[in-house]
């Protein structure tokens, strides 16, 4: 057998009819950037989420970015990341033209770690970014509860986590805006770059509009920012298409992660923490193992495709080291970045191939050191 760590071709052909046809429908109306097909996406993604608006961008780096900067957050400012992320995370913070400052991440769940954050608020803290990483919902009531008593602004970095559940209730309206991204492997994805910022507040909405068609809410009057970070309408049609199965590939997936679970259980390697909180929608199953990179060498033994979600935590980034950091500071996120494993987690991915992988874990024998 051989699994691979996604399989897009596979979820493509679930929806290919459907993709095609909405291309041949655009092309023939030679409507290209932005119009109703956004609008409507926008709309079907609003209610999704459970906001009251949604506002279609290019990328989930630039979804931040554009929230950021609606919030008034910029030069001079510094924005709590965890340590422990994406590089995007931190990026739009620093264009946003603020400073990206990170938090430890908790030894078991990988979140942002609530206990850590007012310890890295100084007078510049504006803002705080917790993200839902590998699909699982951060501490929402924890951190919220920090933001409010400092005034801080919370932006979700959702770009993991579409659908993802916190106490029963769909992620994207807990901060003061959400960023997702529909970069094709996240758990729903376009057929190119895409993304979309969800807030409830009506006058960011309109901000993050008019930014991202080059400053105007109005044709030729520029208010705001000119930026160009506009939605492809053909993007926004795919992800119309791909919307109502999300559920579905999500309950896959949390299916898959149970029997990884089971599989896992009083084997050398920890499987991820249950959170009492989340209904996680399992973007990636992250394992530890104190031998991680002979188990993936192992598992490429096996044509098992594995990958390492991050390698090197925020602070260590040749890009970030004018932020004067070293080595140390952040000992959580250091000790997790020599150990996690992400195995393969696929919306179309079957159960044997789930028996396949465990198995060709429990067979690995680290070399005695
Ligand atoms: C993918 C991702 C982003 C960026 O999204 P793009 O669409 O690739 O710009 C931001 N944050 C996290 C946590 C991500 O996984």
């Amino acid at each position: 057998m051989r699994v691979p760590f996604v399989d897009l071709r596979a979820q493509q052909s679930i929806v290919q009819e459907d993709l095609l046809s909405a291309a041949e429908r655009i092309i023939r109306d030679a409507s290209f950037i932005l119009g109703q097909e956004v609008a409507n996406f926008e709309d079907d993604f609003a209610a999704y989420c459970g906001v009251d608006y949604a506002v279609g961008v290019d990328s989930g780096h630039s979804a931040l970015k554009l929230a950021l900067l609606a919030f008034g957050v910029g030069e001079g400012d510094e924005v709590l990341v965890p340590a422990n992320t994406f590089i995007a995370t931190a990026a739009a913070v620093t264009y946003a033209g603020a400073t990206p400052v990170p938090v430890d991440i908790e030894s078991d769940s990988f979140q942002m770690n609530p206990e850590m954050i007012e310890a890295a608020i100084t007078p510049r803290t504006r803002a705080i970014i917790p993200v839902h990483l590998y699909g699982t919902p951060a501490e929402m009531d924890a951190i919220g509860a920090i933001a409010s008593k400092h005034n801080l602004i919370v932006i979700e970095d959702a770009a993991q986590a579409h659908g993802s559940k916190y106490h029963g209730k769909r992620i994207g309206g807990f901060g003061h805006a959400a960023a997702f991204s529909f970069y094709p492997a996240k758990n729903l994805g376009a057929c190119g770059d895409a993304g979309m910022v969800v807030t409830n507040d009506g006058a960011a909405a309109e901000r993050i509009r008019g930014m991202r068609n080059v400053g105007q809410l109005q044709k030729n009057v520029h208010t705001l920012p000119p930026h160009n970070h506009r939605l492809d309408t053909m993007q926004a049609a795919f992800l119309r298409v791909k919307l109502p199965y999300i559920d579905e590939w999500n309950a896959n997936r949390s299916k898959l992660a149970k029997a990884y679970d089971e599989g896992l259980k009083g084997s050398d390697i920890v499987a991820p923490k249950i959170l009492d909180y989340a209904d996680q929608v399992w973007h990636l199953y992250v394992v530890r193992s104190k031998n991680r990179d002979a188990l993936q060498a192992a598992l490429q033994q096996y044509d098992i495709a594995t990958g390492i979600h991050y390698p090197t935590p925020i602070h260590l980034h040749p890009f970030y080291a004018s932020l004067g950091y070293k080595v140390g500071d952040f000992p959580v996120a250091e000790a997790r970045a020599g150990e996690i494993l992400s195995l393969p987690m696929y919306e179309t991915m079957d159960l044997d191939a789930v028996d396949y992988i465990v198995k060709a874990i429990r067979e690995f024998q680290p070399e005695p050191t």
